[in-house]
């Protein structure tokens, strides 16, 4: 363990009674016994019941120890060190904004000597991300953390309003997806950031972890476990990592807390759901998390710390061992397939033929060398695009597009699938 990759002066905080006491300044005893007072403080009387924990806290207090608890995953994982340029993910939605907050909070108060910036994808929904980055807006000038916003129209040409008007709202989320993962991390290029941090909570990890055990995958299952990712491979089902870290300060952090924190907090955020959601397969998983959370509040952080143990008995099998990555001949980005997952799917888009991008890559394979016969091409690389010149059988649009791409500059490497928007 080096320590140099510990925020300096940042121990790991305890987080307990005495440590609120001593926070508080309370030793005495209140003159009157108070009704229902906070476990931890006992001199405010408790105005809410952690989900967490079931502990009943006062406002203040349930603000000492969230933010400590997540200072201290931080310290714990070694997340950053002193200087470490970061990019915040925001969304506007509450995960995000109440991460830059606790980030720029932390920051403060325990000199990590982090240099911050948000970066915001703009998916092309109206309606709905339009509306939410004006709430980002307002959190950068609340904040005072610099923002870059990250178009898909300017990356891809195609805005999800586009494409869902191009393929309905079957699989839009598969293109939101990968298409946001790769503008990330052109975002982060952009702004000269080598980390990224997002707001997935333990929920959200949770959801992820019983999703990847029911469909099988484990080196989904690996990755959505790791508070930290930055591994260089793409396996057969399209998994992208990045040279660019991404990493969950609130991987273990409930769902509900979050909501609870910016509320107290009087957090200004934006609330409604995208209107494309939702993800069905995640919704449904999401409805069987929350019934067991309701029969064991214990259940979202069992169910990561499953994962992880599964996940270390992945890593240590042989069999499951990822394929080698090249780069996409197209435009660059990590991929163990000739085309990366973002050029398959654009490609698919821009001939008319969405469905070519959907679904696992052999699949995918398979119906690219049908859609070649379908066309007359006579070589699937032609269809595939890796030996085929830009400008030389491509459509105009696709010309724009992998030209802009181009100009944005190579990447090694591509983060892991996000699904979680
Ligand atoms: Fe994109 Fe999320 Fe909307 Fe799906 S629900 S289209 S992933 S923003
Ligand atoms: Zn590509």
């Amino acid at each position: 363990m080096d320590p140099s990759n510990q925020p300096a002066s940042s121990p790991s905080v305890t987080v307990g009674a005495a440590a609120i006491g001593a926070r508080a300044g309370t030793g005495a005893k209140p003159a009157k016994p108070l009704r229902n007072p906070c476990n931890l403080c006992q001199s405010v009387r408790a105005i809410l019941k952690r989900p967490k924990t079931g502990q009943q806290l006062c406002k203040e207090c349930f603000f000492h120890v969230f933010e400590t608890e997540i200072h201290n995953t931080i310290v714990d994982n070694k997340l950053f060190k002193r200087g470490d340029r970061i990019a915040i993910g925001a969304s506007g939605g509450k995960d995000s904004t109440v991460l830059a907050y606790v980030m720029k909070l932390l920051n403060d108060r325990y000199d990590y000597g982090l240099d911050l910036v948000l970066l915001s994808i703009d998916e092309g929904i109206t309606g709905y991300r339009d509306d939410s980055l004006e709430t980002v807006k307002r959190n950068r000038d609340q904040y005072q953390i610099p923002l870059l916003i990250v178009s898909y129209k300017d990356l891809y040409g195609w805005s999800m309003d586009d494409i869902v008007k191009e393929i309905g709202r079957k699989n839009n989320c598969t293109f939101c997806g990968v298409f946001r993962r790769q503008a990330l991390d052109r975002g982060a290029i952009m702004l000269n950031v080598d980390h990224i941090v997002t707001g997935h909570n333990a929920d959200d990890i949770a959801e992820t972890v019983l999703m990847n055990i029911l469909r099988g995958d484990l080196p989904r299952l690996q990755r959505c476990t790791s508070i930290i990712t930055n591994d260089t491979s793409e396996d057969s089902s399209g998994i992208e990592t990045s040279k660019i870290l991404r990493s969950k300060p609130f991987k273990y952090t409930y769902e509900k807390e979050i909501v609870m924190y910016a509320y107290f907090k009087k957090l200004d955020y934006f609330s409604t759901e995208c209107i494309y959601s939702p993800n069905a397969y995640r919704g449904h998983a999401r409805i069987f998390l929350k019934d067991l959370e309701a029969v064991r509040r214990t259940t979202i952080v069992d169910i990561i710390h499953s994962g992880e143990a599964l996940s270390a008995s992945v890593q240590a099998n042989e069999s499951t061992k990822l394929p080698t990555m090249s780069t996409c001949t197209r435009c660059g980005y990590i991929s163990s397939n000739e085309l990366c997952k973002a050029c398959l799917l654009l490609e698919g888009l821009n001939k008319g033929l969405p469905q070519l991008g959907i679904g696992h890559t052999t699949k995918i394979r398979r119906m690219h060398e049908q859609a070649n016969l379908a066309l007359g091409l006579s070589s699937p690389a032609s269809l595939s695009g890796g030996s085929t010149p830009v400008g030389d059988g491509a459509s105009d649009v696709e010309v724009k597009v992998v030209t802009h791409i181009k100009d944005l500059g190579r990447l090694k490497n591509m983060p892991t699938l996000d699904s979680v928007c």
